[in-house]
């Protein structure tokens, strides 16, 4: 990995102040390592750490250096594909267990903020923005199934009622999730590493794992040192590169990206978003927006196919956000940086494991936060040996990207192209 300091993102330059982590220099034992400190492998470590597990997490760049100190801050619940999908594809009982959880990563949020006394500017309240009657049709039918699995919090909004929630002209109507919500995301993994170190976990950064050496007794090789494990949790995400070749043809890493205005002003940011919810629209290639706790406002979309680097974030986002709020035209943007999710052809997470030691779950395919702190949860439940709730992601079915690691790329834009257009004539 050839970067690995944090970007210039507001997220850096806002952060908590943390001690400097060790790298790893020596031949350690441990009971679970795991590679990756995001909040799937800080998730991970402090489940197993709570129940008794010695744990080793490696990092190759800081803690939070990928999509978890990077992303838009916004708690949404559920998957990135429908429960109605997810039920044709693997039948009523996996998809009542898949069902019930989705909103389990919120709470799981909340209870460790509150626990580990986390400070990440937590708010409560989400919402999803239809810009048409179909996008509204399709979260009214949503509402309905997440009743269906026992979620009976969401509110449908009509045109009155998201206009009091959101300034913006744009949207016919809504849903508000007040389970959902938004959080400083680097602040939220600083502190969730913090609460590793505090119950006896070692994080190890700039120490890439290299390579793992299978068998009964696993060890993961740094450039430095190694670690010997009675299990392994690969938690590299879309940085994760090809350590373990059996993973990357089934996802695709894939960049968004953020800009954040100068601070607003408290006048100007409540006529933006008075409650201070977080949105995103219901587009295939969506737009997501919230205020920053300095009333700053914090927006992105786009999706670059590959992870390239795009030369100026600005120039893409900046419409975006202006045809949302004209009025932010005199406004000056502070930041803009770029992180990489993985996709997956089917958009839901890729679980497994690859012999009976080394566990895996990555490619959320967008919507992460909530999703990767349940991952840690089930995980740490498979590994002591209750791996039901881990199976049900597990036997989700993946399939490899057409055109293989090559043309996955062109391959997966085209598909986004034809989304895109779908979008713009609300089709
Ligand atoms: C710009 C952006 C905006 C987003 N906005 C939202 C949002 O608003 N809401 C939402 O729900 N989701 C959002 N997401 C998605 C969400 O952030 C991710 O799904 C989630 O953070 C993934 O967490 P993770 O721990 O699995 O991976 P990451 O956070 O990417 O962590 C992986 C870590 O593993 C490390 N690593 C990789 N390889 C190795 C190795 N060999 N050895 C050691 N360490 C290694 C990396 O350095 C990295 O720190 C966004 C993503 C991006 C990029």
């Amino acid at each position: 990995m050839a970067n690995t300091q944090y970007p210039e993102s507001y997220y850096a330059a806002s952060a908590n102040a943390v001690p400097p982590r060790p790298v790893l220099q020596d031949d350690v034992e441990t009971d679970v390592c795991v590679i990756g400190a995001g909040y799937t492998g800080l998730s991970s470590a402090l489940f197993l750490l709570e129940n008794g597990f010695r744990v080793t997490v490696l990092e190759a760049a800081k803690v939070g250096f990928g999509a978890s100190g990077r992303n838009g801050g916004q708690i949404v619940n559920s998957y990135s594909r429908d429960i109605d999908v997810i039920e044709r594809t693997v039948g009523p009982k996996q998809a009542q267990l898949l069902g019930e959880m989705a909103f389990e990563g919120g709470r799981i949020i909340r209870e460790r903020v509150a626990r580990y006394n986390i400070q990440c500017d937590l708010k409560d309240g989400g919402v999803f923005a239809a810009l048409s009657a179909k996008q509204m049709g399709h979260l009214e039918s949503q509402k309905r199934l997440w009743e269906r699995f026992g979620h009976t919090q969401l509110e449908l909004m009509d045109q009155r009622r998201i206009r009091e929630v959101v300034g913006c002209d744009q949207y016919v109507g809504g849903m508000l999730d007040m389970s959902g919500g938004h959080i400083h995301p680097l602040n939220l993994a600083l502190g969730e590493a913090a609460a590793v170190e505090s119950l006896g976990g070692t994080i190890y950064e700039q120490s890439p794992a290299v390579r793992i050496e299978r068998g009964a007794n696993p060890v993961v090789h740094t450039p430095q040192g190694k670690v010997r494990a009675r299990f392994i949790i690969v938690a590299g995400n879309a940085y994760l590169g090809n350590l373990v070749p059996e993973l990357a043809a089934k996802s695709m890493p894939c960049g968004t990206q953020v800009i954040t205005t100068e601070p607003l002003g408290d006048e100007l940011a409540k006529a933006l978003l008075p409650q201070d919810y977080c949105v995103e629209d219901c587009n295939y290639l969506l737009d997501y927006y919230r205020l920053t706790a300095d009333k700053r406002l914090i927006f992105g979309g786009g999706v670059v196919y590959g992870a390239r680097d795009p030369a100026n974030i600005e120039a893409i986002i900046r419409p975006k956000m202006l045809k949302a709020f004209p009025q932010l035209k005199d406004v000056k943007i502070d930041y803009a940086w770029t992180g990489n999710f993985l996709l997956t052809l089917s958009r839901l997470p890729q679980v497994g494991r690859l012999g009976d030691n080394i566990y895996y779950s990555q490619g959320c395919s967008g919507h992460g936060v909530t999703y990767t702190h349940l991952a840690g949860k089930v995980l740490a439940e498979a590994l002591r040996g209750q791996a039901e709730r881990f199976d049900a992601f597990a036997d989700l079915p993946h399939y490899p990207f057409p055109g293989g690691q090559l043309l996955r790329t062109p391959f997966a834009a085209l598909g986004a192209w034809y989304y895109g257009l779908r979008d713009k004539f609300g089709m």
